[in-house]
């Protein structure tokens, strides 16, 4: 018993630690999602009001406590700031603690909660600005090709696509080809034919380059197959609640422009920390429709 509880509170201290990690980086994502479409620095200058532009302390930006603690409110001129911040750390610690949990001290992990926070930036960027900023997306399409690195070294031909003919005993070759590098092509390809096909149909632009650029990124993570498929499935019903409910809501009418990105960042959270469970779920139900 006595061995044990030692175990449980160095167990808790370490959680603490990843959560608090996860939650330090989402503060740095909010400044990101703040200043990458301001093509401003992320470093300098420090942190200040964006209304009264006082310096902020250690006091005012510790992650999600300086929130609650302040009351959401700036601590000199009480100017209440969006709950947005406190949410973006929140959901990063949490996300920081799931990846820990999910896949271990593993580069798995780490690479799970760089997607996340690049995932987490365009959500914001996407929502504010109507851009999908390219750094993000080039971040993600390399842990994509890290993953897929991984699991070739490991797994040798098994983890590639592998293309194999015969047509005679003379005519036959076989190609093996990265993962990562197919799912970026019929990633943007697919989403690139729908953006083609949806701006003849309805006359007037429906999605943007930065998305078929996010579907390459996205097709580097989750490779050509069912998980991609999957990935689009879910974006797209997602697109459409989202889209059912803002117009139930009288928020925006037909004709509204609703920025795709942050759904496919939903739909791409939800593949790459639980891909296994989602992938089947959703196949056996449009397939068996
Ligand atoms: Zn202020």
């Amino acid at each position: 018993m006595s061995a044990l509880i030692p175990a449980a509170a160095a167990q808790a201290v370490l959680l603490s630690v990843v959560f608090l990690t996860g939650a330090a980086i989402g503060s740095f994502l909010n400044v990101v999602i703040y200043r990458l479409p301001r093509r401003e620095s992320l470093v300098r200058p420090r942190s200040r009001c964006l209304s009264c532009g006082e310096s902020l302390g250690f006091v005012d930006l510790i992650p999600v406590l300086s929130y609650i603690v302040l009351g959401g409110r700036c601590r000199h001129c009480r100017r209440r700031y969006s709950p947005r911040y406190m949410l973006v750390e929140l959901a990063s610690g949490l996300a920081a603690l799931g990846a820990w949990h999910l896949f271990g001290p593993t580069l798995h992990a780490l690479l799970a909660f760089v997607a996340f926070s690049c995932l987490t930036v365009v959500f914001c960027i996407d929502l504010d600005h109507l851009i999908i900023p390219d750094e993000a997306v080039l971040i993600i399409a390399g842990c994509g090709v890290l993953l897929d690195l991984m699991d070739l070294l490991q797994r040798g031909r098994a983890a590639a696509v592998v293309f194999d003919e015969r047509l005679s005993a003379g005519l036959q070759y076989h190609v093996m080809l990265p993962k990562s590098l197919v799912g970026m092509v019929v990633g943007a390809g697919l989403f690139w034919a729908i953006a083609v096909i949806a701006e003849r149909v309805f006359r007037r632009p429906g999605m943007g380059l930065g998305d078929v650029k996010l579907a390459a990124g996205m097709g580097a993570v989750l490779g050509p197959g069912y998980q991609f498929l999957a990935y689009f499935l879910v974006a797209v019903v997602i697109g459409a609640v989202v889209g059912l409910v803002c117009m139930v809501l009288g928020r925006c009418g037909r004709g509204d422009y609703i920025p795709f990105g942050p759904m496919m960042a939903v739909a791409g959270l939800a593949m790459i920390y639980f891909g296994d469970v989602v992938t089947p779920w959703v196949m056996s139900r449009f397939l068996a429709a």
